[in-house]
């Protein structure tokens, strides 16, 4: 099981008719983005909220969203926090939803909690839900969130004019606006949109909060914003391949990335292999990728059982290792006497890509050469998506520095990892050939996990 999990996606709808349904359908399509808790709130003279622990799929029922009355709400799927969360406040009641992490959390509470304030559970959603209600207004409470929070946020709040959505002032994570006919909808990806047959109208742009109502789509405020910082792994790994985030469509960038490791191993010689294949799924726009550029007959290795994905529900870590091992089964068909390019976007403990190239060894193939989109992961993110710790990535644990500019300790990296994984070779882009695909300025985005560097400072 890959070991790196989303954090949170959001969606909203403002509408002429009910609308729990659209909301329901909006975060089954964020579902990718975190499968622990989901929540819908709606406004009807007052906030009614209903929160569950499971996919939405699974723990929504038509009686849910019965008791969900009202035309406009917000929506929330998530690996750690339960929401959206309601307050009663002299703003009237109002519910929060949010995508990101407060670097910050700790030092603010204290301060909070030096005024007189209580926290229920700590979540960083209900700080910034007190940081909000502590303003005279709503969008004077979201302008304080620039202020005060280091971290990133993407949020929708929901009030009784209607929907605030903002974007924190780099844009760390995405925000999108779409419509339809009587229907405005904000969500953390465009795919939400285009699955509702909605159109896509633009991204919600770094430090904006805009107010969604009867009027449409209304900038409330703009923040000044430092710089862009959109997490460059939205594209590699985190959206799903059908979205478009601050306009790079997501498939576009993973093909590019996969056309770059092409390009290396054409530079380095070329290499002998008969077919390409991805790690599903996350793998699949890197190796389409690289074979539109290499001309390598593309070939599933691995069928995907869509009937096994319950692996966060299994007792123990055995049970859920056997229960991701069953995700993934061998094509041993395709595999016997086969010299594979086997494409993944990023290794980070290695213990992945480790049993999938036992698998493909054990079924017979002949090399299993492993393509990397992202460079080595040197750094954990601080800002909303789990990827381990230190100590737990593959690549720290050879090179300490984090020394990934060089294209020599790069080399070293990679022939240590293939040893380590049992791959005849291993490659990973380079940090300038992963920005250079993705063809957005270096400036633009936050490259943390791979520099250590945080936009911020
Ligand atoms: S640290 Fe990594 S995962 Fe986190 S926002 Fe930056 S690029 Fe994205």
């Amino acid at each position: 099981m890959k070991s790196i999990r989303d954090n949170c996606g959001i969606f909203a709808v403002y509408g002429q008719a009910p609308c729990a349904f659209t909301i329901y359908q909006g975060i089954d399509f964020l579902q990718h983005r975190g499968q622990q808790y989901c929540g819908i709130a709606t406004y009807d003279g007052g906030v009614r909220q209903i929160t569950h622990h499971g996919k939405v799929i699974n723990q929504f029922t038509d009686q849910d969203l019965e008791n969900l009355p009202g035309t406009w709400g917000i929506g929330h799927v998530s690996l750690r926090e339960r929401q959206p969360v309601k307050w009663q406040s002299l703003q009237g009641e109002i519910a929060v939803a949010f995508s990101g992490n407060i670097i910050n959390d700790q030092e603010l509470k204290q301060e909070m909690m030096h005024r007189g304030k209580a926290f229920w559970r700590g979540y960083n959603v209900e700080l910034i839900s007190k940081i909000i209600l502590e303003a005279s207004d709503t969008v004077s409470g979201i302008a304080d969130l620039a202020a005060k929070i280091r971290g990133a946020y993407s949020l929708v709040v929901l009030t009784r004019e209607g929907i605030y959505a903002a974007r924190d002032v780099y844009g760390f994570r995405p925000l999108i606006l779409g419509q339809g006919p009587g229907q405005w909808v904000v969500s953390s990806e465009s795919r939400a949109l285009q699955n509702l047959d909605l159109e896509i109208v633009r991204d919600v742009q770094p430090g904006e909060i805009v107010l969604v109502n009867g009027s449409g789509f209304t900038t409330v405020r703009q923040l000044p914003s430092p710089r862009r910082a959109h997490c460059a792994f939205e594209w590699a790994y985190t959206a799903s391949i059908d979205s478009i985030i601050d306009g790079l469509p997501v498939l576009a960038a993973r093909q590019h990335l996969g056309a770059a490791l092409a390009q290396r191993d054409q530079a380095d010689g070329g290499l002998e292999a008969d077919l390409v294949a991805p790690v599903p799924m996350s793998g699949i726009g890197h190796a389409l990728g690289y074979h539109l550029h290499s001309r390598l007959p593309y070939q599933e290795v691995f069928l995907y059982n869509r009937y096994a994905d319950r692996s966060y529900t299994q007792a123990n870590q055995i049970a859920r290792e056997k229960m991701a091992k069953r995700k993934l089964s061998v094509l041993h068909y395709a595999v016997k006497g086969k010299s594979i390019v086997l494409c993944d976007d990023s290794i980070v403990r290695g213990t992945q890509i480790l049993n999938k190239v036992d698998d493909l060894k054990k079924a017979g193939a002949k090399a299993v050469h492993v393509r990397v989109a992202c460079p080595p992961l040197m750094y954990p993110c601080d800002f909303g998506i789990s990827t381990r710790t230190y100590e737990e990535l593959m690549a720290r644990k050879y090179l300490y520095q984090g020394d990934i500019d060089s294209l020599a300790a790069l080399r070293q990296l990679e022939a240590w990892v293939a040893a380590q994984i049992g791959a005849d070779s291993v490659k990973y882009n380079s940090m300038d050939h992963f920005v250079n695909a993705l063809g957005l300025p270096r400036t633009d985005l936050c490259l943390k996990c791979w520099d250590g560097h945080r936009p911020q400072e």
